[in-house]
């Protein structure tokens, strides 16, 4: 796979050989400053390195400059039909523009916001998703389209808006091609990698619940992400954008491109249980994936939490440490030995924390 040419977003350099970057979009509403840091803060935290927000008035874009004054990654204004919420969300600063050039309304209008765009150096995403093709107004109701065709059409449409852009000199953008069907964003991201060499903003739109759309996004991802595709990933699901986040790390370290975070393991329990490994696995989680500190120092650690000290410690004996539950107390153990006096269920996790901040 060729590489892509490198587009620079802030302090961020997506494309080419660089990491493939991590974004999500709050659930806030915009013209809500407070609300909208409060959420991208929390995201930072959990290791979000692009976010986005939708614009879809001139009170939100206005708010622009007040969300980044209170943040630290960079922001992405999510644009659609109004080319003057563009124009107003460089004016405030954002850092990239999400845009559909073929919704915006004209060859003039789409002038101006590549100009404002360039003169600043904000780049552009290309948004397409198959929803909302262009090629669908010819149709009343779903065509019956073969997944290839879909990818085909996604793709024309995206070299098409692409076009709009290289006509007018623009280099700095980004593309993406999203559908909820896997099969159909693979082929369209694949069919595209090999006809530009634009760096691709990678995921299913519409994917689902957390369970079922990071099982889709995931299996999707994988085959891009292996093949060189993606400098950048989002895995949209109907759940907290934290978790957003923490799907797509846990994507990315599955694929072996970036680390993040420990390798947690436990067991399925069994009638051999006597604490709750569940409840503790969940706080632990929870825990870590908030605080950007533990999330690095807990990186590349392997800990367990196991159900039973009959078969907990040994059968967890590639962990760097861990706790194996009995009943109201548990066994510390560090790389399958026990170590000291047993410790209360209720202090679990401040030991483990503890350790990993040791
Ligand atoms: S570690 Fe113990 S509690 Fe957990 S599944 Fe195995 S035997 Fe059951």
């Amino acid at each position: 796979m060729k590489l892509t040419r490198e587009v620079s977003l802030g302090k961020i350099i997506l494309g080419g050989k660089n990491p493939v970057r991590v974004q999500s979009m709050c659930n806030t509403d915009t013209r809500d400053a407070a609300a909208t840091i409060a959420q991208i803060n929390a995201l930072e935290a959990a290791g979000c390195e692009i976010n986005r927000v939708a614009v879809p008035d001139m009170d939100a874009a206005k708010n622009i400059s007040k969300i980044k004054a209170g943040i630290k990654t960079p922001l992405v204004a999510d644009i659609h039909f109004d080319y003057k919420l563009a124009l107003e969300a460089v004016k405030q600063g954002v850092d990239k523009i999400r845009i559909n050039p073929g919704n915006i309304g004209g060859a003039d209008k789409v002038k101006e916001v590549v100009k404002t765009c360039a003169d600043a150096g904000v780049p552009i995403r290309i948004g397409v998703n198959a929803g909302s093709l262009k090629t669908l107004k010819e149709f009343s109701g779903r065509p019956d389209w073969s997944d290839e065709k879909w990818a085909s059409v996604m793709v024309n449409e995206a070299l098409e808006e692409a076009g709009i852009l290289e006509q007018l000199n623009f280099k700095l953008y980004l593309v993406s091609l999203k559908s909820d069907n896997l099969n159909r964003t693979a082929l369209a991201a694949e069919e595209f990698a090999k006809q530009a060499n634009v760096p691709q903003h990678i995921g299913l739109t519409e994917a689902g619940s957390f369970l079922a759309g990071t099982v889709k996004s995931a299996i999707a991802m994988n085959r891009l992400l292996s093949q060189g595709i993606g400098a950048t990933i989002r895995v949209s699901l109907t759940e907290d954008p934290k978790l957003q986040v923490r799907a797509a790390y846990e994507i990315l370290k599955a694929v072996g491109l970036r680390e993040y975070g420990p390798e947690i393991i436990s067991c399925p329990t069994c009638a051999r249980t006597q604490a709750d490994v569940a409840g503790t696995v969940k706080k632990l989680e929870e825990t870590i994936y908030s605080d950007a500190e533990l999330l690095k120092k807990s990186t590349g650690k392997k800990i367990a939490v196991m159900g039973c000290a009959v078969n907990g410690p040994g059968e967890a004996r590639d962990a760097d440490f861990g706790i194996a539950g009995g009943k109201g107390e548990g066994i510390w153990f560090e790389r399958g030995e026990m170590k000291g006096p047993k410790i209360p269920q209720d202090k679990w996790i401040d030991k483990i924390i503890n350790k990993i901040l040791e």
